[in-house]
């Protein structure tokens, strides 16, 4: 297929993010830029969004005021489970059939793969993990990119083919405002064909109900106040304490790195930067790491910033509000009893 005339290409297309039967904050936020994309741009066109899963009504529901004025729904028992090469098909058809100009992914483990999947497919561009996203008057965007560690930002325009394909991680963009008196048009793609053509090689068979299970604790990008620890923590029996003092402070737990490689927190889910999520908290503690860029991009918007460090020189200081310098273990006991005390007073 050719996709080089943009002018027959039209309308923002948002691909929503359904993991454990639930949708994932990041669609509002995709939502939320393209709302922005279409005010600053009338031309663009509308904002649709697809949703891709099984028994999704409830999601859809949530997202039929986000303000979108499309909402697609691809509802299938075969596409509970996220399967690359069958939702990178639907949205084939899906976006050949609509032709939006504009298409927008999550970020994250599973979309990115998708966007680039299909980038090949439509024999066009994907500008991943954008910070920013532009758009000028005749709807071409301006995709803002880090590169080399987040050292220089890059633009990248894709004139002349479409769609302008763009992702971003989780937390980058803000939600847009639920607009309880707007119903987007809800219109529903029969998968039934596409899945017969994709579906030889792999099938789902069964769907394990613990993995639609709600994990516990609060959510890392919507916890108040995030505890983080890096490498400097050294064990596993500091690292603790940082879950202590996340309990006292009704926050959550987060870390660099080194301490996925440690084996201290069990998997990436918890890691705050270029490769793991963007937070925004009201409080930000980092204890014990020093502040490399791929870490900083992912908290430095935090509104206050409280570092503690042995190291006077750290990195982590320049984007601090609050420094400490002293030993994190000894610093973080003594915070816990004086929290301690103050609440037993
Ligand atoms: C492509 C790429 C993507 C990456 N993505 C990410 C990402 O998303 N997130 C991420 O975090 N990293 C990421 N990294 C790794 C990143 O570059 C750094 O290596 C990592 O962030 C460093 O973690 P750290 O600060 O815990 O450890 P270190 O850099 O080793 O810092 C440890 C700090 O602890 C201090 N310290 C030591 N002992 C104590 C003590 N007792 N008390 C107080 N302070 C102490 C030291 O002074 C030092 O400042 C990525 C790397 C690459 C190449």
């Amino acid at each position: 297929m050719k996709t080089t005339n943009p002018a027959d290409w039209k309308g923002i297309l948002v691909v929503g993010e359904i993991t454990n039967c639930r949708l994932q904050p990041v669609s509002h936020e995709l939502v939320g830029k393209a709302l922005q994309l279409k005010q600053d741009c009338p031309a663009a066109g509308e904002v649709s969004v697809v949703l891709i899963g099984s028994g999704i009504a409830a999601a859809g529901k949530e997202m039929q005021t986000s303000g979108a004025d499309e909402l697609i729904l691809v509802d299938h028992s075969q596409c509970a489970l996220f399967h690359n090469d069958l939702y990178a098909a639907i949205l084939k058809n899906i976006i050949e059939a609509r032709k939006p100009s504009v298409v927008l992914f999550p970020a994250t483990a599973r979309y990115q793969d998708l966007a680039s999947m299909l980038g090949i497919r439509l024999d066009t561009g994907v500008a991943a993990h954008c910070v920013d996203i532009r758009i000028n008057e005749t709807g071409d965007i301006l995709a803002v990119v880090p590169a080399f560690g987040g050292k220089v930002l890059g633009d990248i325009l894709c004139p002349a083919h479409r769609p302008q394909m763009a992702t971003a991680k989780p937390g980058i963009f803000r939600p847009g405002e639920a607009k309880p008196g707007h119903t987007a048009k809800v219109s529903a793609f029969d998968a039934g064909g596409v899945i017969a053509e994709t579906m030889g090689k792999t099938r789902l068979v069964a769907l394990d109900a613990a993995s639609c299970a709600v994990p516990e604790g609060i959510p890392l990008e919507k916890a108040p106040v995030v505890v983080c620890g890096g490498w400097g923590m050294g064990s596993k029996e500091n690292w603790q304490l940082l879950g202590e003092l996340a309990g006292m402070l009704g926050g959550a737990v987060g870390c660099t790195r080194p301490a996925i490689d440690e084996g201290w927190m069990p998997d990436e889910s918890s890691m705050i930067g270029t490769s793991g999520k963007v937070i925004r908290p009201k409080v930000y503690i980092g204890a014990a790491l020093s502040g490399s860029s791929h870490h900083v991009c992912g908290m430095k918007d935090s509104d206050l910033i409280i570092s503690i460090n042995n190291d006077p020189q750290a990195a982590i200081f320049e984007v601090s509000d609050i420094r400490v310098v002293g030993d994190a273990k000894q610093v973080l006991s003594a915070l816990i009893e004086r929290i301690r005390t103050i609440r037993s007073a």
